[in-house]
Formats: C-alpha cells, sequence, structure tokens
C-alpha cells in the first residue's frame, strides 16, 4: 500500500517511477487492515501520532475522490466501550462521554453490562481491500509502472539489484513494511512483524467502530463486521490459529452478544510492521528512502505518507526529523 501511494504521489509529480514488488501487490498487510482510520483512539493522547494521524485523515475524503473508485469511505464514529473492570478515562480530548441509555440508543446491540462509552464522531472506516486496488490502479494511469514478481535482493543509493541479477538505476524508496529489515544494503532497521489475525462476520450490522477491553469491530458498508485483531510476537510465522480466531470471537461476542449467531465468513492475519516507539519511518538512511514501521495505522497515514515522500524525493523538501530512521 505504502509503494503504491508513494509511487502515485511521486508520479503525479511527473518523475518517471517504477514499483518493483515481489508477490502481488497489496497482498500483505496493506490487505489484511481493518481499515479502521481512528488517529485519536489509536494515539491515546500521545504526540506526534495523533497529529499526524488528524492531519492525514483530513487528506483522505480529496485523496480518494482523486482515485476515482469507492473505496467504502465513511465516517461511522468510533465508540469505546466501558465495561465493569474497565478504565473509565476518556481517550482523547475531543471525546464526548454517553452513558448507558445514550449509547444503547445510538448502538442497540451492545452488552447489557456496558457502563457507557466515549464517542469519537470524526473517526472513519474503509475497505482497505478496496483501497489497494484503487492506488494501484491510480498510480499506473498516474505513469508508474509496476513489475511483480520482482524480488529486491540489495538496494544501494543509486538502485537497486533484483533477484535475477538485474540492475535498476535510480533514487531508491523502501516500502517493505514487515520484510523492511530483511532488505540487504538498507542499514538493519528495528522494523519488525507483529502478527494480527481478524475474523469476518456477516448477518448481524453495528453502526459504529466498537473499541473495547480487548479488541474491536468494525462495520462495512456491505453489512459485514470485521472483529479483530490479536496483537502476536511470532516472527513471520503466517497464518491463523484456533486460539487467535478465539480470542477474537470471544471479544467480539463479549461486546454484542447477538454476533454469536452472525454467519462466520472467514479469518486471515497479516504482519504489522512495528517499531520500537511505535512512529513510521520517513527519511534518508545512507542515501536510500525509506517509508515503512507505519505498524497499526498504514492504512490512516497513506495520505500523508505519499505526500511527505514526494516532496521529498522529488523536490527535496524536509521530512519531520522525529520520523527520521537516525534515530535508530
Ligand atoms: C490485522 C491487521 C489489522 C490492521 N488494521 C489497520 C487499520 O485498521 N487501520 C490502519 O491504518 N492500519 C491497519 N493495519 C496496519 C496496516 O495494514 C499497515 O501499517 C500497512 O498496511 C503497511 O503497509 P506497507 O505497504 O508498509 O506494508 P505491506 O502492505 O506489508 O507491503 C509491503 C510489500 O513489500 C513487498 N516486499 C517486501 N520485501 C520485498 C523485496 N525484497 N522485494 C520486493 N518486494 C518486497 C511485500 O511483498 C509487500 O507487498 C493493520 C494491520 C494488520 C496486520
Amino acid at each position: 500500500m505504502l509503494g503504491c501511494a508513494v509511487a502515485l504521489e511521486i508520479a503525479r509529480r511527473g518523475m518517471p517511477v517504477e514499483v518493483l514488488e515481489r508477490a502481488i501487490v497489496g497482498a500483505e498487510a496493506s490487505s489484511a487492515a481493518a481499515g479502521i482510520l481512528a488517529p485519536r483512539m489509536e494515539a491515546h493522547g500521545r504526540e506526534p501520532l495523533r497529529s499526524i494521524g488528524v492531519e492525514s485523515l483530513a487528506l483522505y475524503p480529496e485523496w480518494v475522490a482523486g482515485l476515482g473508485a469507492d473505496v467504502g469511505l465513511t465516517r461511522t464514529g468510533l465508540l469505546k466501550v466501558v465495561r465493569p473492570g474497565d478504565a473509565p478515562d476518556a481517550p482523547d480530548v475531543e471525546a464526548r462521554w454517553l452513558d448507558a441509555d445514550a449509547v444503547r440508543f445510538v448502538e442497540p446491540g451492545l452488552a447489557p453490562d456496558v457502563l457507557g462509552a466515549w464517542l469519537l464522531e470524526n473517526e472513519a472506516t474503509l475497505d482497505p481491500r478496496k483501497l489497494v486496488p484503487a492506488v494501484h490502479a491510480a498510480a499506473q494511469a498516474a505513469g508508474a509502472r509496476f513489475r511483480v514478481g520482482e524480488e529486491v535482493a540489495s538496494a544501494d543509493p543509486g538502485g537497486v539489484t533484483l533477484v535475477n541479477g538485474e540492475r535498476v538505476e535510480g533514487r531508491v524508496v523502501v516500502c517493505a513494511g514487515a520484510w523492511t529489515a530483511k532488505v540487504p544494503g538498507l542499514r538493519p532497521l528495528p522494523v519488525r512483524p507483529v502478527r494480527g489475525q481478524l475474523v469476518a462476520l456477516s448477518g448481524e450490522r453495528i453502526r459504529h467502530v466498537l473499541f473495547g477491553a480487548g479488541g474491536y469491530l468494525v462495520p462495512r458498508a456491505d453489512g459485514r463486521v470485521i472483529a479483530g485483531a490479536t496483537v502476536e510476537e511470532v516472527g513471520f510465522s503466517r497464518g491463523v490459529t484456533a486460539g487467535g480466531v478465539r480470542a477474537v470471537l470471544q471479544t467480539a461476542v463479549s461486546m454484542v452478544p447477538d454476533l454469536a449467531s452472525a454467519n462466520f465468513e472467514g479469518a486471515w492475519s497479516g504482519f504489522r510492521p512495528g517499531t520500537p516507539d511505535n512512529l513510521p519511518v520517513l527519511g534518508d538512511v545512507g542515501g536510500i528512502w525509506v517509508a515503512s514501521g507505519h505498524y497499526r495505522n498504514g492504512i490512516l497515514l497513506a495520505p500523508l505518507t505519499a505526500k511527505w515522500m514526494a516532496a521529498a524525493v522529488v523536490d527535496g523538501a524536509r521530512l519531520p526529523p522525529v520520523f527520521s530512521p537516525a534515530r535508530f
């Protein structure tokens, strides 16, 4: 996703750009994502994550309009549900408290023991499996060339060498997500895979993104509910586990009991690109550009990352030093 988004913005600025993808465009974390655009909830007051998330979310309507495709972008709002034993604190200064009656009025399916909820009315959602192909197509239309099945074997400031030995010259932007630390030639950065498992359910609807103590529920425009997510430090071990699905479903059904009779549509997992401070890595490391480490917020942060990276690579604009790879 970040590769497509950065390529789109670079191509729009008139610079030739090639995307080298070893597998399928967007098949990894970006298609696995839940599609929550919730900077205020995710940051819990922490800066600069909150500010960049809010800024990126504000870019979304115009960015999506420029893609010319329906990606399910909806301002659903988010409820941080409080139940007995949960921390009652507000997730953000903009959060508004709804007591038990008020919250059940706006979200009728919530469990009977819900004491109330914090409402963040500007948080939104989209469907990443619609967004990724839309950004891919827009980047191609803007002139970006995509080469799939091409694995980068090493990178240097003058270009990359592919596994088949081919040399591709030019400035390099590494957008390898959780695999960033595995790109030879790039100074090793502490980007690690953090596995997340999600479950899709249908037949029962919710209106808002619901965050509880153990996970979240996301309404899709097509009526499905996406339930997530595990946070697992298991390296690059792929797959969906019985324990992971059980944990996700337990949280889902305890928050919205009627989901027990929903249809199980499927489960999947992906690798979030995690960093030690949970902030993205945006900048130049030894002459190679990097846009990675977006952890839980790579979909949210895509428009802003793309805008900043294109300005830096094409026009030499300065990136905020707080995200520099030099901090590691
Ligand atoms: C379960 C889950 C739920 C999530 N939910 C949300 C959410 O609700 N909201 C949100 O904002 N974010 C969410 N995220 C986070 C978000 O998905 C990621 O931050 C984002 O997708 C990262 O995008 P990326 O392009 O950096 O990585 P990826 O999408 O993983 O793409 C990296 C690409 O690099 C390619 N690649 C790697 N190495 C090489 C190489 N050597 N040569 C060529 N190609 C290579 C890979 O094949 C892959 O296609 C979630 C993530 C997970 C796993």
